[in-house]
């Protein structure tokens, strides 16, 4: 499968039936697996062993998709956590102390923003915003003596900035630390961030992946690129014994694919519990079937709608990263030049009322906190999902609040823009 393209890897991806078995992914609902000795089942807590003993850890149907994503990322190791925001706690936690210190794009999503900003400094984890368009020197300037991680996202949600994978990769490289690459937006069918230097990938599967609003879900995926034994120093959980495994030494039992995501399963699953139940990968392996031809569907609607709205009077700024002459597109030429994902977003004229005036006069675009759905949908982010930050703290994150967030599903394209049409004309 690793030399067959994205297509193929979203629909056959990860499930290898053999002879006489489900075609489609057995649903293991269950907690717990039967041993015959006590024996055997130690072997699997002490890591000696491979196998399944509890689903908190490890069950088959969540690890076939995580498979399945690991081979769309072109990643060595993969897994699914219970939501996209347990993915970057977890990407992050999994090589951070109480000390330690990470560098963030300040154009990210507003959850992932607040759990770095809030909920990781009362861990002492703390972390410095840079502007993603920032020059290298800024870049380089924000680094600190116990930087431990770059994080940023392929495509900003909900400001749709596009990340210069490579500017951060540098800086992050320079460091000796990772770069970790939230990829929702784009998914692997048009961005492959691993090609361009990032480490680590995570995912809110919740979104394009799933597609059809069915189930919350994360998925951290790790190139096996990066080096930990260089910096040893520096990341002494996965080089050096621990001694919750019985002094096991994740860097020399599992190899560089291996030793990042094994201390995340072994360590973090086992004390946070943010696991997927197999129902949830489940749904989520439908979504991955079709993910190529849905996400094509997806860019072609938002462009169609970024062009009316571009050309319509009551509308003050459009931004679209696909919309050829915006200023995200030399990025998305170089990044994603096939496709980058459905979210449109706009100001309209008359700020913040006559936004939501707009969408409540809208009939098939419904307002949901939600994007990346098979149904359109639309949102202001000032009020809703951003409401905790400040004007300046939405100016950094790249979310006036006039922005309007569009998101384009799969319906046909002349019924949305006929939507947001008579919706105009009601202001
Ligand atoms: C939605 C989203 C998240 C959070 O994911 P959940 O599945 O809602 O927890 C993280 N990053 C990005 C880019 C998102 O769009």
């Amino acid at each position: 499968m690793e030399k067959a393209s994205i297509g193929t890897k979203c629909v056959q991806g990860g499930y290898r039936p053999g002879n006489g078995q489900p075609r489609q992914i057995p649903i293991i609902q269950s907690t717990t697996f039967k041993y015959d000795t006590g024996d055997a089942m130690g072997k699997l807590f002490d890591l000696e062993a491979s196998g399944y003993f509890y689903s908190r850890l490890q069950n088959p149907t969540v690890d076939a998709v995580a498979a399945k994503i690991c081979e769309l990322e072109g990643g060595t190791a993969a897994m699914l956590t219970s939501s996209g925001m347990a993915a970057n706690f977890l990407a992050v936690f999994n090589i951070c102390s109480c000390g330690d210190h990470i560098v963030s794009s300040s154009a990210v999503y507003g959850g992932t923003y607040n759990l770095f900003a809030v909920t990781m400094k009362r861990m002492g984890i703390s972390v410095t915003f840079v502007p993603p368009d920032c020059s290298p020197e800024t870049l380089d300037a924000a680094f600190q003596p116990r930087t431990k991680a770059v994080f940023g996202e392929t495509i900003a949600n909900p400001a749709l900035h596009v990340l210069d994978i490579e500017k951060f990769a540098a800086a992050a490289h320079a460091h000796g630390v990772p770069l970790i690459v939230d990829n929702t937006f784009p998914t692997p069918v048009n961005c492959q961030p691993f090609a361009w230097g990032a480490d680590i990938v995570t995912h809110s599967t919740t979104k394009y992946m799933d597609g059809h609003g069915s189930a919350v879900g994360g998925a951290i995926v790790d190139s096996g690129h990066f080096d930990w034994t260089q910096h040893a120093e520096k990341y002494p959980g996965l080089c050096t014994p621990d001694e919750s495994y019985h002094g096991v030494v994740y860097t020399e039992r599992f190899g560089l694919e291996g030793a990042y995501i094994t201390k995340a399963t072994a360590q973090l699953m086992r004390d946070l519990g943010v696991t997927p139940s197999p129902m949830s990968a489940y749904f989520l392996n439908l979504g991955l079937e079709s993910l190529h031809v849905r996400m094509r569907r997806h860019c072609e609607n938002a462009l169609a709608v970024a062009r009316f709205l571009q050309g319509h009077e009551q509308i003050s700024w459009v931004q679209y990263p696909g919309l050829p002459g915006s200023q995200e597109y030399p990025l998305v030429q170089k990044y994603m030049p096939n496709g980058t994902c459905g979210v449109v977003s706009f100001g309209v004229k008359g700020g913040r009322e006559a936004a939501s005036t707009l969408m409540e006069s809208l009939k098939l675009i419904a307002i949901e906190t939600h994007v990346a759905d098979a149904r359109s949908c639309c949102l202001h982010p000032a009020t809703t999902t951003h409401r905790q930050m400040n004007d300046e703290e939405l100016a950094a994150a790249g979310v006036p609040a006039d922005l309007v967030r569009l998101s384009l599903g799969l319906e046909d394209a002349q019924d949305l823009i006929a939507d947001l049409s008579q919706a105009l004309s009601s202001l």
